[in-house]
């Protein structure tokens, strides 16, 4: 064997969490043989290998949050918590075989388009490679947030992100302090309050809680769902029509206060310090923001050992964190639960196009892509969760397995029609992006909050504003009219 060799793969999968692997399922089912799964890690699971909180769990019912072509019967809750899915997630990879597939601790560090061979260059962790086409299966959610607060590079405590929680650290004789109160700190405050002698959240914006009222599914049920998969795909479709009707109120607010109402009630239910409970009451509308889902994450902030803190953040000093009003709060640990750098889309500094320029400073903080999914000057390049793909109120899989689809059709459309290369036409990616301006008007994503599904201009380039299964009707095939299509070196710019 050549040295030297380049290893080339016809599809090269980057990312192999729910995304990556929705899209090797979708391969192999196409009938694809010559595919890789590659992640930087040692390990497949994505957000569910690397959010290990206390806590973790799922907020849409896992019924419907995993593969329509890999249910599982045996969730031992509605909600499941993360090492389930994380299990299930190696499971389906053993039921598709797709061990041989990955290749693991082999991170990406830059990709180029070479036009001449009409492949992606990817110098990677293990070496250069070569794929005919790249899948970009990174997730949005991939690159903690950690703010810079002055001060504290001098703290003398331990200082973690909760997608990189320190198991190491013994924390239940500490006094934490909690920076940050979305999903996540939604979900390891309750597990950290019974457990530490004091624990400071400093809340930005409160959010909108609503009960989730999670339950375990007996073994009995568990192995009548197994005996009868027509029952469990009854319950998903259940669970996503239910869920699908939540749709109308994100998109028409007004028909949002019937959940503020019950939002309220659950606050007061949970909390009864008035004064805590006006701290905890958001002012804008229910949607704007990530909505939480939680039995008990309001009740562990009105205990004693609790103190929401929502005077700003002024310096982090040695031991402790001052307010904005110079209040200084003692603290051994501090956790930050700032969320992730969801601006710039992983990997897309390093995608450089046809014109050599990153995917990144093409879109200069606007986000776009036809479908979500495929972007101009990137040939061969599909985004899975990609910008406007993702969701307020359902679940995500939904959507991957949609894109999966569209980029299994894309690729199999090549090779029936001996295109080497197709990327969507300019006019394509922005007649997307303007209907998703139109759907996203009036809408309660832009209806006045700051919250990281839009961008710095106030634009929606995170979620998708219509139904799931409007975008599944458009993700059905490959539309090749919106596309140009190149064959080895000479451009066509037809639809056959
Ligand atoms: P997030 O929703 O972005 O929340 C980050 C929190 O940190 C917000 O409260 C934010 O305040 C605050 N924050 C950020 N920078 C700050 C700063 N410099 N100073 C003070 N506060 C700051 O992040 P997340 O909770 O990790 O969740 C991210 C997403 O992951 C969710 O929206 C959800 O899609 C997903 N998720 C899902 C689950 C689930 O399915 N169960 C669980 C966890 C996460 P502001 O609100 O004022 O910006």
């Amino acid at each position: 064997m050549n040295p030297n060799a380049v290893a080339h793969n016809h599809i090269a999968i980057i990312g192999a969490g729910f995304g990556g692997l929705a899209v090797a399922i979708r391969l192999q089912q196409a009938g694809f043989d010559d595919f890789v799964v590659m992640d930087r890690a040692a390990d497949i699971g994505g957000v569910w290998r690397d959010n290990t909180y206390p806590g973790a769990a799922v907020d849409v019912q896992c019924q419907l949050y995993s593969f329509s072509s890999a249910l599982n019967p045996q969730w031992h809750n509605l909600f499941a918590r993360q090492p389930e899915i994380w299990n299930y997630l190696h499971d389906v990879v053993r039921r598709f075989g797709l061990r041989p597939r990955l290749l693991l601790n082999c991170g990406v560090e830059r990709l180029d388009w070479d036009p001449a061979e009409q492949v992606w260059r990817m110098q990677t962790a293990l070496g250069l490679r070569t794929a005919s086409h790249v899948v970009i299966a990174t997730g949005a959610l991939a690159e903690p947030n950690t703010p810079r607060i002055p001060g504290m590079d001098g703290f003398a405590g331990a200082v973690f992100h909760s997608a990189r929680w320190d198991h190491e650290i013994d924390l239940a004789h500490q006094r934490i302090a909690v920076i940050g109160t979305g999903a996540s700190a939604a979900q390891f405050i309750p597990a950290l309050q019974p457990i530490v002698p004091h624990l400071t959240v400093f809340q930005r914006t409160p959010a909108w809680v609503i009960p989730r009222h999670d339950r375990e599914i007996s073994t009995r049920k568990q192995r009548l769902l197994g005996a009868l998969p027509v029952l469990q795909r009854l319950q998903r479709l259940r669970i996503y029509l239910k869920r699908e009707q939540l749709l109308l109120g994100f998109r028409y607010p007004t028909f949002q206060k019937p959940a503020e109402f019950m939002a309220r009630k659950h606050l007061k239910s949970q909390v009864k310090d008035p004064e805590l409970r006006a701290k905890l009451l958001p002012d804008y509308r229910l949607g704007c923001k990530r909505v939480l889902i939680s039995d008990d994450y309001l009740s562990a902030l009105d205990k004693p050992n609790v103190t929401v803190v929502t005077d700003g953040i002024r310096q982090v000093t040695s031991d402790g964190i001052t307010d904005g009003t110079g209040t200084h709060h003692q603290v051994d640990a501090i956790i930050l639960g700032t969320g992730f750098k969801t601006g710039r889309l992983p990997l897309t500094d390093c995608i450089r196009g046809i014109d050599g320029m990153t995917m990144a400073d093409k879109w200069a903080g606007n986000p776009t892509a036809y479908l979500g999914t495929t972007v101009a000057g990137f040939p061969n390049c599909y985004l899975v969760s990609g910008p406007n793909t993702g969701l307020g109120h359902t679940s995500v899989i939904y959507m991957y397995e949609s894109q999966a689809n569209y980029i299994a059709s894309a690729i199999s459309y090549a090779r029936a029609h001996s295109v080497t290369a197709l990327e969507p036409t300019v006019e394509a990616q922005q007649a997307f992006a303007a209907d998703v301006d139109r759907l996203s008007v009036g809408t309660v994503w832009t209806s006045g909050c700051r919250s990281w599904y839009l961008n710095a201009d106030g634009r929606n380039t995170n979620v998708w504003p219509g139904s799931t299964f409007s975008y599944r009707r458009m993700t059905r095939r490959f539309d090749p009219d919106h596309y140009v299509l190149h064959r080895r070196l000479a451009p066509v710019a037809t639809s056959p």
